[in-house]
């Protein structure tokens, strides 16, 4: 939620947005037009990669705004099927695959779209849950419909609570953003305790350190924008990464500088396709010219959009998961990170 009396109008967070990249004095005029509930390009040229709940320095959270008043004006267009996408997101038929009970609840959301992925030890006797009724919402800000979270968040942590689960492991970044954040805003109590999946893999190999073989690799991460909601994760990805002997590459499109892989410009009427195309050749030429083999993905939003291209720029693409699984010695059998298309 945007915090009004924290704002010092300094423009640093559209001053620092990679998509509009303001003059100090435009950022400030801009910004306040926002507060001020003016007409302002931000609305219609925000991507909605909440980068600058980041940039800003008070911890004012800007984009909260921005996203706001991009649901008040309806100056925000995304194609009709980005819409139609969540719609059916929170549609698709829900399932509760029964596992051990002594073995962990994880939430898919959406992420059973990639082939290969929900499979191999780390995954064994795990009661998965899946579908519509387990689809968190955040993706709505994305549509610049963020009342859309607020409206439901309720039902999904009410969905997650009649599985009777004390811990639920979030493969979605989205998920875990909803629950350690938004719905806290929302002043919705979660009974039960949210596991982040890199803090559940992070935990499995220590305790199987014995069977993995260190990778010994350079990657570079595509960071998911709902990360920017928990950035504390970032340190446990760090411990996972020296774990499996991965090398994280230092480049300039990381952590609050990361891209947007490319999904949401896609989907922006007034953004060309080639425009959204040099973004994400901008943030694949970064990786490899900082010396990365491989681009590791955590959102399956983030894998569609940009797995080929990556292969294409000799950056093996990876699911963070099947890099943890070929650290055990698993053989992952539709590649890194689900089909390739040429
Ligand atoms: S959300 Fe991203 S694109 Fe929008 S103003 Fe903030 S940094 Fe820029
Ligand atoms: S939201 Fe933060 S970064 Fe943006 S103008 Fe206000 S204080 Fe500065």
């Amino acid at each position: 939620m945007f915090d009004k009396e924290k704002c010092t109008l300094c423009g640093e967070c559209l001053m620092k947005c990679h998509y509009l990249a303001y003059s100090e004095e435009k950022a400030k005029l801009e910004f306040k037009k926002l507060i001020d509930g003016e007409d302002t390009p931000v609305t219609a040229d925000c991507i909605t990669c909440a980068a600058c709940n980041m940039f800003c320095p008070e911890g004012a959270n800007p984009f909260d705004l921005i996203n706001d008043r991009q649901e008040e004006t309806g100056t925000f267009k995304v194609e009709e099927q980005t819409i139609r996408m969540f719609n059916m997101a929170s549609a698709l038929p829900s399932s509760v695959i029964k596992g051990d009970p002594e073995k962990p609840v994880m939430n898919l959301c959406t992420v059973d779209i990639l082939p290969g992925v929900i499979e191999g030890q780390l995954f064994e006797g795990m009661t998965l849950l899946k579908g519509g009724e387990y689809f968190c919402y955040l993706g709505w800000v994305h549509a610049g419909k963020p009342s859309m979270l607020k409206q439901n968040a309720q039902k999904f942590v009410d969905n997650l609570v009649k599985t009777g689960a004390k811990e639920i492991i979030l493969f979605h970044d989205d998920c875990y953003a909803m629950l350690s954040n938004k719905v806290k805003e929302f002043g919705i109590n979660v009974p039960f305790k949210s596991i982040h999946i890199i803090e559940y893999l992070r935990d499995y190999v220590k305790d199987h350190i014995d069977e993995i073989e260190k990778l010994n690799i350079k990657v570079a991460y595509q960071q998911p924008c709902a990360s920017r909601y928990h950035f504390d994760i970032d340190s446990i990805l760090g411990d996972l990464f020296e774990l499996i002997g991965v090398e994280r590459v230092s480049r300039k499109y990381q952590r609050e500088n990361a891209l947007c892989c490319g999904g949401v410009q896609r989907s922006m009427i007034n953004v060309s396709k080639e425009e959204s195309e040099n973004w994400r050749m901008k943030n694949l030429l970064d990786a490899k010219e900082s010396g990365a083999e491989a681009m590791v993905f955590l959102c399956p939003i983030c894998v569609l959009s940009l797995r080929s291209r990556a292969k294409a720029q000799g950056l093996e693409p990876y699911i963070i998961s099947n890099l943890v699984r070929l650290a055990l010695g698993e053989e992952l059998t539709n590649g890194g990170a689900g089909k390739i298309f040429n």
